[in-house]
C-alpha cells in the first residue's frame, strides 16, 4: 500500500529498510540512572517495531550544551557504556539508531551556557557568556570526539543539531551572531562553526559511519536565514561529508505553532522540496506528519527522500510494522496535542503519550519484553487467570481505553453507551477548528473495540438494575462529568447557553458574546466561535495566518501575520487573578493565547460576575461595575462528576471503579482518563 515508504535507502555503507525515520525527541529517559535501560526499551520496542532509523534525544557535547543542569552528555567511557545498552537493544530487533548532539547554547537553562554572542534568549532567564575564539575550537573538537564516543558506543551514526535556535544555528544567524571575528560578520564566517564540526565529525567517527546534519531551513524569527543562505549552507555541509540532511522548522522563540495540532499536516515539506534536486544525498522532510498515507503522499510527490516522524513513533511504536502488513487503520495516531510529551518534557517529567499510556513505560510492562535476558524488566503484568463479565459504562476516553485493555486481557467485556456514538466529549473536541485530528484517536478506538471483542451497546442509558439484571461482576464507571452551573444571578436568563448546546449545534449564537470561564473549554469555544465552520484548515490559510511567507521574502521566511476578522466579539472571563488561560498546555498556550487575540477577542482577569439580565452580563473588575451588552452568555466554568450509579450498585454488592471524570473531575483531561482505563486493567 505504501510502496514509496517502504522503498530502501542506500547510504552506501549502509541500507534503511524503509523512509520512515524516527526523529529526535527528548523523553527524560537520558537522564534516568538506571545504566539508560528504560531507554533501551524504549527504542527497542520501536526498532521491532519497523522505524528505519531512530534518532535519540539530544546529547551534548560538555557541560556547557547542557540543555538543563546534568543532562545527558556524551564526554566519558562510563556514558559509552551505559549507551551499549541502548545500542545492543536496537539491533537485537534488527534496528539502526544514531545519537543526536546537541549543545543548547543560549538556550540552556543552567548559568555557564555560552552562545557566540553574549544576547539573551526570550526563552531562557541566564544570558549567556560570549565564547572565545578558543572556547569554539574546543567546542568543535567536543562535537568530533562525542560522536566518536557515539561510535565507540554502538550507534551506527549521529545527528548533528544545527537547527530550531541552538548553539549551531546561533552562529549561522546574524539574529544571534554579531561577531566581528573570523566566526562572524559575513556568511562564510557565520557558517565556518557548523562546517567545521561537520569535517572534524567525519575525520573522526570515520566514513562508514551514518552523519545527519539537522539544517535549519525556515527559521521563523527576525535576522534569521535567507533561502539562498540555507541552500549555500546545505551545499557547504554536503561538502563537509554529510550522509543525509535532516530539515529543521523554527526556533524554539519563533512565535509561530510548528508542530501542534492546529498546524495542518505536512504544512513544512514545501520547505525541503524547495532543495530537493540541489543535493547528492537525501533529504529529510518534518513537521506534522502523522500517518503513513501522508509520508507516501509526500514521498510519492517528491518533497523529500525520507520522512521524519518522532511524537507518531510515541503514540504507537508499531506504526511502520502496522503500516506495512495492511493494518494502518490500527494505528494510535499522534493527535499533536504535546499535552504528556513536549509538556512533560518542558516541566521536567518524564515523556508519555495521552494516547497511549505505556510510551516510556516499556521497561515496566509486559508488550514490549525484550528478548534479552540483561534487559528483563522487573515486574510484569500478566494476563488474568480467570475471565470476568465486566460492564463499563461509558465510552468517552476512559471507557474506550479500558474496555479495550480489559478485553485484550481476555476479559468479557460489556460497553455501555448513553450516547448513539462511542467518543464522549471527544466528539465535540474534535469540533473545534484545529483539533481535528481527535478524530484518530475515536477511530482507532473504534477499531481496537472490534478487533478485541467488546460488546458495545450504543443508546443504552443503563441503570444499577440493568446491570445486576445482566450479572457483571464488576463494573467500570466511565460516566464523565456534567457541566457545572455557577451560582449568578439570572443563571437561568434565556441569554445564558451552555458549551453544550454551542458545541451540539443545538442554539444559533449571537454576535457579543460572554464566556465565563477561561479554561480549556473556554479557550475552545472562543475559538470555534470566531472561526468560519466546515472549512479544513489549509496550508496556505494557516501561513497566513501565523505570518509564514512561503516566497521567503525577508530573513527567516517571516511575513506580518493575517488573522480573518471574526464575525463576533466575544468576552472570555475568569475570576481569578494571573493571565487568562495560565493553565493551558505548557508549549501550546500561548499559541491559543496569541491565536484569539489575533482574533480580537478581549480576554479579562479578576471578573466579579453580579447577574445576568436582558441587558447583558453584568460584572465587576476591582470595583468598578459594568454591564457586557452581550446577545449570549455561555457558560464554560469547570465541571462536576457524574457519579450516580455509584451508591445503588455499592448497595447491591458490586465491586465498582470509578475512572476519568466519573472519579475526579477537577484537573481532568483525555490523558488522564486514558491512562485511568488503561490502569483498571493493570490491575
Ligand atoms: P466523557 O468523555 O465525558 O465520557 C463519558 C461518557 O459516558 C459519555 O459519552 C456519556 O454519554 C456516557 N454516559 C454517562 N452516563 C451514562 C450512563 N448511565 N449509561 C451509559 N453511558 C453514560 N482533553 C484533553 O486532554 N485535551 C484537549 O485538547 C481537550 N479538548 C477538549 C475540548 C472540548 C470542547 C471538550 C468538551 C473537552 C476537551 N477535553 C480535552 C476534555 C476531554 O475530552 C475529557 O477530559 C475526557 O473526554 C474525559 O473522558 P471521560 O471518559 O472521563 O468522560
Ligand atoms: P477548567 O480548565 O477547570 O476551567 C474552568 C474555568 O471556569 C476556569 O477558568 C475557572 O476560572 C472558571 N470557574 C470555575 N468555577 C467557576 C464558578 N463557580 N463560576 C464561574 N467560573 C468558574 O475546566 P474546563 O475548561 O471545563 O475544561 C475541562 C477539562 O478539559 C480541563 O481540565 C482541561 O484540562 C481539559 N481541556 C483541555 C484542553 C487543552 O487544550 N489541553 C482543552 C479543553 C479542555 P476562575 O475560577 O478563575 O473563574
Ligand atoms: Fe502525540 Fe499528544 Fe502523544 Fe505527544 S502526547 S505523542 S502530541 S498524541
Amino acid at each position: 500500500m505504501f510502496p514509496h515508504l517502504f522503498t530502501p535507502l542506500d547510504l552506501g555503507f549502509t541500507t534503511l529498510p524503509n523512509r520512515a525515520l524516527m526523529g529526535s525527541m527528548h523523553t527524560g529517559l537520558e537522564e534516568k540512572k538506571d545504566d539508560l535501560r528504560a531507554l533501551a526499551a524504549y527504542f527497542a520496542a520501536r526498532a521491532r517495531g519497523g522505524a528505519g532509523l531512530m534518532v535519540t534525544g539530544g546529547i551534548a557535547p560538555n557541560r556547557q550544551g547542557w540543555l538543563a543542569p546534568f543532562g545527558a552528555k556524551m564526554t566519558s567511557g562510563g556514558e559509552v557504556r551505559k549507551h551499549r545498552n541502548v545500542t545492543q537493544a536496537v539491533h537485537d530487533e534488527g534496528g539502526k539508531i544514531c545519537m543526536q548532539i546537541l549543545h543548547a547554547g543560549r538556550y540552556g537553562m543552567h548559568p555557564f551556557l555560552v552562545a557566540p554572542s553574549a544576547i539573551k534568549a526570550p526563552i531562557s532567564p541566564f544570558k549567556p557568556w560570549k565564547m572565545s575564539g578558543r572556547l569554539i575550537r574546543a567546542t568543535i573538537h567536543d562535537f568530533a570526539d562525542a560522536a566518536a564516543r557515539a561510535r565507540e558506543a554502538g550507534y551506527d551514526g549521529v545527528e548533528i543539531m544545527g537547527s530550531e535556535g541552538y548553539l549551531i544555528n546561533q552562529f549561522i544567524a546574524p539574529r544571534t551572531n554579531h561577531r566581528t571575528d573570523e566566526w562572524g560578520g559575513s556568511f562564510e564566517n557565520r557558517i565556518r562553526f557548523p562546517q567545521e564540526i561537520m569535517q572534524k565529525v567525519r575525520e573522526k567517527a570515520g566514513k562508514d559511519f551514518i552523519v545527519i546534519f539537522r539544517v535549519s531551513m525556515l527559521d521563523l524569527v527576525e535576522e534569521g536565514s535567507t533561502w539562498e543562505e540555507v541552500e549555500a549552507l546545505a551545499l557547504a555541509i554536503e561538502a563537509a561529508g554529510a550522509t543525509m540532511i535532516n530539515t529543521g522548522i523554527g526556533w524554539h522563540e519563533a512565535r509561530v505553532p510548528t508542530i501542534a495540532t492546529l498546524v495542518p499536516r505536512g504544512a513544512y515539506a514545501w520547505v525541503t522540496k524547495r532543495l530537493m534536486g540541489k543535493l547528492r544525498i537525501p533529504l529529510i522532510a518534518t513537521n506534522r506528519i502523522n500517518t503513513p498515507e501522508k509520508a507516501e503522499e509526500l514521498l510519492r510527490e517528491g518533497f523529500a527522500d525520507m520522512i521524519s516522524m518522532a511524537r507518531p513513533f510515541l503514540a504507537d511504536p508499531d506504526f511502520m510494522v502496522k503500516a506495512k502488513t495492511q493494518r494502518a487503520d490500527e494505528i494510535n495516531t499522534c493527535i499533536a496535542c504535546n499535552q504528556a510529551c513536549l509538556d512533560h518534557i518542558f516541566r521536567g517529567k518524564t515523556a508519555s503519550c495521552l494516547v497511549n499510556p505505556r510510551a516510556c513505560r516499556e521497561w515496566e510492562l509486559p508488550s514490549i519484553l525484550s528478548t534479552r535476558d540483561h534487559l528483563q524488566p522487573s515486574t510484569v503484568n500478566r494476563p488474568p487467570s480467570t475471565v470476568k463479565k465486566v460492564a463499563v459504562v461509558g465510552a468517552g476516553p476512559a471507557g474506550l481505553s479500558a474496555s479495550t485493555e480489559l478485553a485484550a486481557l481476555g476479559h468479557e467485556v460489556h460497553l455501555f453507551e448513553a450516547s448513539v456514538e462511542i467518543g464522549g466529549q471527544f466528539n465535540l473536541a474534535k469540533r473545534i477548528p484545529g483539533k481535528e485530528e481527535f478524530y484518530e484517536t475515536l477511530r482507532y478506538f473504534r477499531k481496537m473495540l472490534d478487533k478485541n471483542g467488546v460488546n458495545v451497546h450504543l443508546n443504552t442509558r443503563v441503570t444499577a438494575e440493568m446491570l445486576q439484571a445482566q450479572g457483571f461482576e464488576k463494573v467500570v464507571l466511565a460516566t464523565g462529568i456534567r457541566p457545572r452551573t455557577p451560582h449568578i444571578e439570572g443563571i437561568e436568563h434565556p441569554k445564558v447557553l451552555s458549551y453544550l448546546e454551542v458545541l451540539q449545534g443545538q442554539k444559533q449564537v449571537g454576535a457579543q458574546v460572554a464566556i465565563i470561564g477561561a479554561g480549556g473549554i473556554g479557550f475552545d469555544v472562543a475559538a470555534y466561535l470566531t472561526h468560519e465552520h466546515g472549512e479544513q484548515p489549509s496550508v496556505a490559510h494557516y501561513q497566513q495566518e501565523w505570518g509564514i511567507d512561503p516566497t521567503y521574502s525577508q530573513r527567516g521566511g517571516v511575513a506580518r501575520p493575517a488573522a480573518e476578522t471574526p464575525k463576533r466579539q466575544i468576552w472570555l472571563l475568569q475570576r481569578s487573578k494571573g493571565k487568562v488561560g495560565e493553565k493551558l498546555g505548557k508549549t501550546t498556550g500561548w499559541a491559543h493565547r496569541l491565536g484569539l487575540k489575533a482574533r480580537n477577542v478581549q480576554m479579562w482577569n479578576e471578573v466579579e460576575y453580579r447577574r445576568i439580565d436582558d441587558e447583558g452580563l453584568h460584572i465587576a473588575i476591582q470595583g468598578q461595575e459594568q454591564c457586557l451588552q452581550v446577545d449570549h452568555v455561555i457558560v464554560c466554568a469547570g465541571q462536576e462528576p457524574l457519579r450516580e450509579l455509584q451508591a445503588p450498585l455499592e448497595a447491591m454488592g458490586i465491586p465498582v471503579q470509578l475512572i476519568g471524570g466519573a472519579k475526579e473531575a477537577g484537573e481532568l483531561d483525555a490523558k488522564r482518563a486514558i491512562a485511568e482505563g488503561w490502569e483498571v486493567a493493570k490491575g
